[in-house]
């Protein structure tokens, strides 16, 4: 594929806008989906940060929540970060009993994992595949990856304080999840990735 791939980001809550300029900025046409015809328009999704059980809810209420798994169980490369890396998870620990979820990336993660004391904060770390520098991951009342597949590889770890070796970034195939919002730091390299991965599965 020469041309840039058309890449969605669901619009439903969360961070949107920075997604979109940041996929742009990674080579992406990029659009926003919040309907089927929009969903099916795309080549690949990001599901944004926000609250995974406002996305949950309002997806549901909009009847996308269905369409979301259909696309994702026919191949189509989707990228969560955070709440998104929640609606992606097969095993969600402390969710909402309500909440529904994409699902399809075989690893079990704990909402708001980090606790009250570090509710945000920032930190630099490797992913694997991710030249340069370490990225700047920006964690907001984020998940945690506290079990991955044998299918599931982890692109990145915590390396420094009391949560060394927390997991971070994983992918499977076509689905790339982050705890993190690289979309907050002008940083792309994690939306090229992603771009990557979209143009090679398309
Ligand atoms: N804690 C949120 C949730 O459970 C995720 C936070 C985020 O996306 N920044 O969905």
């Amino acid at each position: 594929m020469t041309q840039a791939p058309i890449i969605g980001v669901l619009a439903i809550q969360g961070g949107v806008r920075e997604h979109l300029a940041s996929l742009q900025a990674a080579g992406a046409t990029a659009v926003a989906v919040n309907s089927l015809n929009e969903l099916l328009a795309v080549q690949g999704l990001v599901i944004p940060g926000g609250e995974s059980t406002v996305i949950s809810k309002l997806a549901i209420d909009d009847g996308l929540i269905q369409p979301l798994r259909e696309a994702r169980g026919q191949g189509m490369p989707m990228y969560g970060s955070c709440a998104g890396m929640i609606m992606l998870a097969d095993r969600v620990l402390d969710a909402r009993p309500d909440q529904e979820f994409i699902s399809g990336l075989d690893i079990s993660v704990r909402r708001n994992a980090f606790g009250r004391q570090v509710d945000s904060f920032e930190m630099d770390v490797k992913v694997q595949g991710i030249g340069g520098t370490p990225f700047p991951a920006v964690f907001i009342r984020a998940p945690w990856v506290e079990a991955v597949g044998s299918e599931v590889q982890v692109l990145s770890t915590i390396t420094a304080g009391p949560r060394t070796g927390t997991i971070v970034a994983v992918q499977q195939g076509p689905l790339l999840a982050t705890s993190f919002h690289p979309e907050l730091t002008g940083d792309v390299r994690i939306h090229a990735t992603f771009v990557e991965l979209v143009r090679h599965y398309a």
